[in-house]
């Protein structure tokens, strides 16, 4: 990702938190939202969005099903800096679907100029497509070295 790149899709993410902040959607802090199979639902991101959250995003076990976010730990957010839109916008308070609705459109509407101005293409898909794509080597932690020589089991590595 260029420089222009993220400072824009960055710019994204800080309108599309204003908006949010400003409609002021009420959460019940259940978490659900990121277990997706149990929600019901599917988090879609764009490659932008991925390249960012991986940057930062901590270790996760792979592969990635599409049942939920490997961040999410004792039902809280372990990625929230680099979190996409989708978990920016979302919220389930039945009051604000119509404007989180629009939210969404305007953010994706910028992300895709952005993709325009830069000739990059376009890819959207469900979040663990793109965990599982960024899969790294493993490297067996000290107690799970087999002693003779053979590669221990897979681990899961900071994304960098
Ligand atoms: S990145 Fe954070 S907010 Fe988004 S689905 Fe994962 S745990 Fe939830």
């Amino acid at each position: 990702m260029t420089p222009d790149v993220r400072r824009r899709v960055l710019e994204v993410y800080a309108a599309a938190d204003q908006a949010v902040s400003a409609a002021a959607p009420r959460c019940e802090g259940s978490g659900r939202c990121c277990r997706f199979t149990e929600y019901g639902h599917t988090l879609f991101i764009s490659q932008f969005e991925a390249e960012l959250l991986l940057e930062t995003a901590p270790a996760y076990d792979a592969p990635v099903t599409r049942d939920g976010c490997p961040f999410q730990v004792d039902n809280l957010c372990t990625a929230r800096n680099e979190r996409p839109l989708g978990c920016r916008i979302y919220f389930c308070d039945p009051a604000y679907q119509e404007t989180g609705n629009g939210i969404t459109e305007e953010a994706i509407a910028s992300l895709k100029r952005i993709a325009d101005d830069h000739d990059t293409g376009w890819r959207y898909a469900p979040l663990h497509v793109f965990l599982n794509e960024a899969e790294r080597p493993a490297i067996p932690a000290a107690d799970t070295i087999n002693p003779a020589g053979s590669p221990g089991p897979r681990l899961s590595l900071p994304v960098v």
